[in-house]
């Protein structure tokens, strides 16, 4: 989809390059990841879901995303949540971003959760998340301990301090500011990311790239599940190798 179905970027890239990455230690309790952990394990099924990376051994996916945000499920169940991380968003922006869109009108573009295991990485330094104003990131797993490796890197944040000490932390950026994740060594990275963004608060169950009127992803996804869902055993495997190679499901 053409770039100029996304809203138009508030900051510069260079301004964008220059904001700080900021800590939010403790953003939430143990209880609050017990709660989304026990949502994702109840809800991903419905769920839209990007599997990335395979492992050429087993096939096994690396990077799996799952938008929570699908039928803005996430959204109805943890409104509060979403309304803590704007304020600490805008409060981040007013404070160390230049104030560049703390008074603008901003909802949940995207609800994601990550599960990253060995080999699981985002490589590309130059990687931001265009599109949106605001990224937050909320670790659920224990560094160090859930797993190792996975160390969220951003160039130039002016510190060699890990951003993710413990389970419950969160970070908080400028979406245009680049950003990756070091390779996975060891167990299971589990994050949960929002964007917030200038569109509408999309349902649609992917990484939305349109900012407004329908999006036809949802349908579709519908669509050809209930398609599969009247097919014989052999035949829905003969059009899931298809749509696989169409990269319709994952
Ligand atoms: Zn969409």
């Amino acid at each position: 989809m053409a770039d100029s179905d996304l809203p138009p970027s508030r900051i510069s890239a260079a301004d964008a390059q220059a904001t700080p990455v900021v800590r939010l230690p403790a953003f939430l309790s143990s209880e609050e990841i017990v709660e989304i952990d026990a949502f994702h394990a109840a809800q991903s099924h419905a769920c839209g879901r990007l599997a990335k990376a395979s492992c050429a051994v087993t096939g096994a996916a690396l990077w799996t995303t799952t938008y929570l945000s699908t039928d803005r499920r996430f959204n109805a169940r943890f409104p509060g949540l979403l309304a803590r991380m704007l304020a600490a968003a805008r409060a981040a922006d007013r404070a160390h971003f230049g104030d560049y869109a703390s008074r603008v009108d901003v909802v949940p573009r995207v609800v994601e959760y990550h599960t990253v295991t060995p080999g699981g990485a985002l490589k590309h330094e130059q990687h931001y998340d265009s599109g949106s104003i605001y990224t937050f990131d909320v670790m659920l797993a224990r560094p160090g301990d859930d797993f190792d490796g996975g160390e969220f890197v951003a160039p130039d944040a002016g510190d060699e301090e890990p951003f993710f000490v413990n389970s419950g932390d969160a970070i908080v950026f400028c979406s245009h500011r680049h950003h990756s994740v070091r390779p996975v060594t060891r167990g299971t990275r589990r994050v949960l990311v929002v964007e917030f963004w200038e569109g509408e608060e999309r349902a649609c169950g992917h990484r939305c790239e349109r900012a407004s009127g329908p999006c036809r992803v949802r349908p579709l996804r519908a669509m050809v599940e209930e398609s599969l869902g009247e097919m014989s055993e052999d035949d829905r495997a003969a059009a899931e190798r298809f749509l696989r190679g169409r990269t319709v499901l994952s």
